[in-house]
């Protein structure tokens, strides 16, 4: 049995970004009692290092006490499997590690997403799929045969053809609302929500963080797929009680703007790593910068002119930058490059002027 928590990110548990220790620790004790042979396995984003990641986010530890292997997925062979059915996708690479369970759970923290509207059991195994794919999925084209859905949700639900639970643990103790996955406020459910069925999951989860979950995007395309129901008329639930339990969530805001005077961000089609990016340069560095301001930054790949020396964060923006911008490279672009990409240039800048 292989447990995949959301801990791809290096942060601390309780923040509502990543699965806590002790939901992983109860599932896992949970089945071995009952004599599961089990791992932990997790892909982490772009950018980080997952022994450090796995140390901040507690897994490591939950693995170490009870003898458990933590796999981290990136570390092995990525197989590539057709989406037969896939609206967007023909083929995914997922990790091997999958390979070797007859079971996989899917742990994830209850909370919102910018783009995605919630992030829940389905969204949670999108960690495994092999690194750079993660990425591809944030990156395809617009999608001819139905326009009116983001090609980021329709991805989701292809995955969900392949790619599916035999259980879901929703961890609903301390979640995050508005501006998730990693950049909102956490607030304390303090609840459970556990299905063997993906969509039944997310569906109750999203209803009890207050959402429709006919208006989930990627959770309604999945239905239509044939994934599962969405419908909580047909979905059995226990307690009947079930709603009592219901805590709004904030939403995530439809467009992101940032309060920080004279730093413009234009964002065209980025995702939700560089935006957390930018929002984490702009809280810890703006007073750094305050001597160069105005500062106009770009992210996303949907750039096609931009204003007078723009900062082009992320990798997405590298064929905008050519126009004769800064182009600070990552993927995720790390937020102290960012200030020292803006020293830098503006320090040149300064030389240059002096000289003339
Ligand atoms: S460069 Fe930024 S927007 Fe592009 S895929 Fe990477 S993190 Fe997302």
């Amino acid at each position: 049995m292989l447990i995949k928590p959301n801990a791809g990110r290096c942060v601390a548990p309780g923040l509502g970004i990543t699965t806590h220790p002790d939901v992983v620790a109860a599932t896992c004790d949970y089945f071995r009692e009952r004599g599961a042979s089990l791992a932990i396995g997790e892909g982490t984003i772009l950018g980080v290092t997952p022994t450090e990641c796995f140390a901040a986010t507690g897994m490591s530890r939950v693995a170490l006490e009870r003898e458990i292997p933590l796999l981290d997925f990136d570390a092995l062979p990525a197989r590539k499997t057709p989406v037969p059915h896939g609206v967007v996708l023909t083929h995914l690479m997922i990790t091997s590690a999958l390979d070797g369970f007859d079971c996989l759970v899917s742990v994830p923290v209850m909370k919102t997403h910018m783009h995605c509207g919630v992030s829940l059991g389905l969204k949670n195994l999108k960690g495994c799929l092999r690194g750079r794919e993660k990425v591809r999925l944030h990156q395809l084209p617009p999608c001819a045969k139905v326009p009116s859905a983001k090609s980021l949700d329709l991805a989701i639900a292809d995955m969900a053809t392949v790619l599916r639970p035999q259980l879901v643990v929703v961890d609903g103790f301390t979640g995050m609302q508005g501006l998730g996955p990693s950049a909102g406020s956490q607030l304390h459910p303090h609840l459970v929500v556990v299905s063997d069925n993906v969509l039944a999951a997310d569906a109750v989860a999203a209803t009890l963080m207050g959402f429709d979950p006919q208006e989930i995007a990627h959770l309604l395309l999945a239905a239509q797929l044939g994934v599962g129901v969405i419908d909580l008329a047909q979905i059995e639930i226990d307690p009947p009680e079930w709603r009592r339990w219901t805590t709004p969530f904030a939403r995530p805001p439809q467009k992101v703007s940032f309060e920080f005077k004279d730093v413009h961000l234009l964002d065209s089609e980025s995702c939700s790593a560089c935006l957390s990016t930018m929002l984490i340069f702009a809280q810890r560095y703006y007073a750094e910068v305050a001597d160069y301001l105005p500062l106009s930054f770009a992210i996303g790949k949907g750039h096609v002119a931009l204003p007078h020396q723009t900062f082009c964060v992320g990798n997405c923006t590298a064929k905008a930058a050519a126009g004769g911008h800064v182009f600070i490279k990552g993927c995720p672009p790390v937020a102290s490059e960012i200030l020292r990409a803006v020293r830098n240039q503006r320090k040149r800048s300064s030389a240059h002027n002096k000289k003339c």
